[in-house]
């Protein structure tokens, strides 16, 4: 089979290897669809130091079940599923509550999940624990795939604000407004009711965040006066989905006492905490990994109810590189997502 294999720091490439068996209490997929995420990007270009290579790329995955392990029998072989990737070391308590992300053992794994260290989504089938499979019947693949990593990481995002974003009249501000923030956006509307500030530094993504919702989009130097306009206090809650010094400094100036700072972007900026210093007081600040199992089927149940409706450019696996060089390339709008031949069907 066709796989997209991270082979050496900086280089990934489409190749054919052995279709892989699932053993005892693993399925396979037959993969149907998956996303790109910027952290693939990172991961390639040096996110990877402590992983054995090559593996196969592709953390955002959504499949059809296609061959059981022994001792797997609830599962049947044509459901369509989506795959929870945060590896964990599957005994610890977090592990046991389907808290993969935050596992108690996280810093000595030998990977960060499937896809990022093992191999992941980006061919034409994989293997996977079958504890790691929710079902996704009736969503259309390429949705479904978007909702395991954009979707989830934005879900437990604002799950984790959300007492700060039950203030009256709450003011939310999205900064980056990409695969994730876009579906960011998406789940403040469907989950609550909070003015959403939207701020990115291309203007065609502001056009994105008006269509998922928010109520005002602008660009970074604009933002200030967007939240006063909104506002008068500040932020409740910033959600910074760059991580950039530029996106970290602009969030802490936008928010308000007591606000919080929820930083999912990896960019590289840093912030000092200090007292007194830059946060205003009572301020909290939040860095939050990737979601839960239970948290993946609350995000598929909310994209089932129609209320999540993920911007997607489909491209042949074949064409990885080209996805990976326009999402580089700041040329993609919402989710890139790679589609092996001959897999994709509405199920
Ligand atoms: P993306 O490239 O699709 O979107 C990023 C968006 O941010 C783009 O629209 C870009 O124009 C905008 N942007 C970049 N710099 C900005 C700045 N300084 N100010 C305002 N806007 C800016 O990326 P993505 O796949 O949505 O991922 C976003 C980030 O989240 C990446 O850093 C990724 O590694 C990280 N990530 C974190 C987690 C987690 O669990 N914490 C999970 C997935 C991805
Ligand atoms: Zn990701």
């Amino acid at each position: 089979m066709l796989a997209y294999r991270m082979t050496a720091p900086g280089s990934a490439e489409l190749v054919e290897v052995p279709l892989p068996e699932p053993g005892p209490g693993q399925v396979r997929l037959d993969v149907l669809a998956a996303g790109v995420c910027h952290s693939d990007l990172a991961v390639l270009h040096g996110g990877a130091a402590r992983w054995e290579l090559p593996f196969t790329l592709g953390h955002e995955t959504c499949g059809r079940v296609a061959a059981l392990g022994e001792g797997v029998d609830d599962l049947a072989v044509g459901e369509q599923v989506v795959v929870h990737a945060p590896f964990g070391c599957g005994h610890c308590p977090r592990c046991a509550a389907g808290r993969t992300n935050y596992c108690d053992l996280r810093a000595s794994l030998p990977a960060a999940g499937l896809g990022l260290g093992l191999d992941g989504g980006m061919a034409q089938a994989m293997v996977l624990d079958r504890a790691r499979v929710v079902p996704a019947d009736g969503l259309d693949p390429v949705v479904a795939a978007t909702l395991t990593d954009a979707g989830l990481t934005s879900f437990h995002a604002i799950q984790g604000a959300r007492e700060a974003l039950a203030e009256p009249d709450a003011l939310a501000v999205v900064i980056g407004v990409g695969g994730l923030g876009h579906l960011a956006i998406g789940l403040l509307r469907a989950l609550g009711s909070p003015t959403v500030v939207a701020v990115d530094t291309r203007a065609e993504a502001l056009g994105l965040a008006r269509e998922c919702g928010a109520d005002v989009a602008v660009l970074p130097g604009d933002a200030a006066a967007a939240v006063t306009g909104a506002g008068g206090h500040g932020a409740d809650v910033v959600f910074d989905f760059a991580g950039a010094q530029s996106s970290l400094d602009l969030a802490v100036s936008l928010l308000r006492t007591a606000g919080e700072l929820v930083v999912v972007g990896s960019g590289g900026g840093a912030l000092t905490v200090s007292k007194p210093g830059v946060l205003p007081s009572g301020a909290v600040v939040r860095v939050p990994f990737w979601g839960s199992r239970p948290e993946l089927e609350a995000v598929v149940g909310v994209a089932r109810g129609g209320a999540l409706t993920p911007r997607t450019t489909i491209y042949p696996l074949t064409d990885a590189d080209r996805a990976f060089e326009d999402l580089r390339g700041g040329r993609l709008l919402g989710r890139a997502v790679l589609v092996p031949a001959g897999t994709r069907r509405r199920s």
